[in-house]
């Protein structure tokens, strides 16, 4: 914990944490030690993690890089990070992200940019900007993000890191602050697949707090990292063909594509026609969930409440008006109008019946393959301000992210080489629902 805490302030110009809990940790770190020397500790004793800043800690503040959320502290804590501490693992501090969890490259963020660790120029991805860079930038072992549309996967590309998002459900989300709740999911970044593993099963699996996650049975995936057959990998001819898919990026998938084959895989290049339609589902779908879940910020409940207001109506306007950034705002009024009475057939059914599809198809493939691989971004991390005043060409970077989330399967990105400027490049693996075991043997094997 000594050394970490050091290696937070060292760095503290990449502003991935917004809080060290330096007292708690090394407190926490003198319990365990002595837990240890009993031979009690549990199974992630000594283990250094820190959370991002949209899951609550009891007794600890929670702001979702939010204005609207600045002074709330929680009264309990998230299912995911009461496990870790009940098998030991120290919570080190909460990590900046973007607002809610929405943008790609965390500069939408109350606490400010964070910077990749590699280029200070560059942007490390979002939204979970700070749990990668805290994790690559060795400020911590391992981290919790959350991944809606590819904030777990998408910054663990641009930082070199593991990042995974597992099943829908597969994690509960009792205590992680909501964006699109039939989409977010916790994720775990770390260096290595066998931390990735050991994390998921302490954090996955029922819990009576949250009705939707799944009771299907944790696999000790840390046992099972061994992969000992020959497997089947799609490659989708649109995610390659894409023409905002940069040349190193597509050279460097291939040649993963051209290694699988050598070593007695079959990779075969099959067709998505729905992929040009998982991103506009995705944006109409989550921003319509999102309109909904951020109405219960209003001055009265949680947070920043303004000092400006004249009556009561005021008080709702002027705190929502002062309190959310400028994109929550923008896509609280793209949710409001896909769910407005006279659209809602239009937009949000239609999109809800794309989902369908996509869904349909996409375990349609997994009747006939193991995996499905392709890069996990179509750019690596780009200059800090290049898609800030564009918001549909930073909704694009997630264009490959999005299809594990419409579609609720698996998906890990692990490292993949680096570019001609030296950043990191990330190699995206999906699988059927519930298939994470396979998924990290497969990713081990190919690390
Ligand atoms: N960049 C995507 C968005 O802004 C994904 C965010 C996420 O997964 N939380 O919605």
């Amino acid at each position: 914990v000594g050394k970490y805490l050091k290696e937070i302030e060292t760095k503290a110009n990449l502003n991935a944490f917004v809080e060290v809990y330096k007292d708690y940790a090394l407190a926490r770190a003198k319990e365990i030690d002595q837990k240890l020397s009993e031979g009690k500790a549990g199974k992630l004793a000594g283990m250094v993690i820190g959370i991002k800043d949209v899951l609550c800690f009891k007794d600890h503040q929670v702001n979702a890089s939010s204005k609207i959320l600045e002074g709330f502290q929680s009264q309990f804590s998230c299912t995911a990070v009461e496990r870790l501490i009940q098998e030991d693992a120290i919570i080190i501090g909460r990590l900046n992200c973007d607002e809610f969890g929405m943008g790609s490259s965390n500069e939408n963020s109350v606490h400010g940019p964070v910077l990749n660790a590699r280029d200070h120029e560059r942007v490390p991805g979002g939204s979970s900007g700070g749990s990668a860079v805290a994790v690559q930038a060795g400020l911590c072992m391992a981290s919790l993000g959350t991944d809606t549309g590819g904030s777990v996967r998408q910054p663990a590309a641009f930082t070199g890191v593991v990042g995974m998002k597992p099943t829908y459900s597969r994690i509960s989300r009792w205590g992680l602050i909501a964006y699109a709740s039939s989409f977010d999911t916790i994720g775990i970044f770390s260096r290595n697949i066998s931390d990735n593993a050991l994390i998921m099963e302490v954090i996955a699996g029922e819990d009576e707090k949250d009705s939707t996650v799944s009771q299907t049975p944790v696999p000790k995936y840390s046992q099972e990292l061994n992969l000992t057959r020959k497997v089947k990998v799609a490659c989708l001819r649109e995610t390659l063909d894409s023409e905002a898919l940069s040349e190193e990026i597509r050279a460097k998938t291939e040649e993963v594509i051209q290694n699988l084959k050598r070593e007695g895989h079959t990779v075969e290049l099959t067709d998505f026609p729905l992929l040009k339609y998982v991103l506009p589902t995705y944006y109409i779908l989550t921003t319509a969930e999102a309109s909904a879940n951020l109405s219960r910020f209003d001055g009265v409940k949680y947070g920043y409440r303004t000092p400006n207001a004249h009556n009561f109506e005021s008080m709702y306007k002027l705190t929502r008006a002062e309190g959310f950034g400028e994109e929550v705002k923008r896509r609280i009024m793209l949710g409001t109008f896909v769910l407005s009475a006279s659209y809602h057939d239009a937009y949000f059914t239609k999109a809800q019946k794309v989902r369908r599809l996509i869904k349909e198809q996409t375990e349609e493939l997994f009747g006939k393959y193991d995996y499905i691989i392709m890069p996990t971004t179509p750019t690596t991390a780009f200059k800090f301000g290049e898609h800030s005043g564009d918001p549909v060409a930073m909704y694009l970077e997630d264009l490959y992210t999005v299809q594990a989330s419409v579609s609720g399967t698996p998906a890990i990105s692990i490292p993949n080489g680096e570019d001609s400027n030296g950043m990191p490049i990330g190699l995206q693996i999906i699988s059927n629902s519930f298939k994470e075991a396979e998924l990290y043997a497969f990713s081990d094997y190919l690390m």
